[in-house]
């Protein structure tokens, strides 16, 4: 019997990955996160990791 990795689902990519971070009840995975640190704004992918953070908690958490 092997062990099975849990895999989440990431908000941001919507991939099944098993490492990343949770927000919330909302899955980061840990490539999405290193990207959204690393994304300025101003990038075109900015907007939409904003936009989507913005979805999971709109009073108590800013980018
Ligand atoms: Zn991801």
């Amino acid at each position: 019997m092997s062990e099975k990795v849990i895999q989440k689902h990431c908000g941001i990519c919507e991939k099944e990955k098993e490492d990343g971070i949770f927000l919330y009840h909302f899955f980061i995975c840990s490539e999405c996160e290193k990207e959204i640190v690393n994304t300025k704004p101003g990038e075109s992918n900015y907007q939409m990791f904003v936009k989507k953070l913005r979805a999971i908690n709109q009073s108590s958490y800013t980018l």
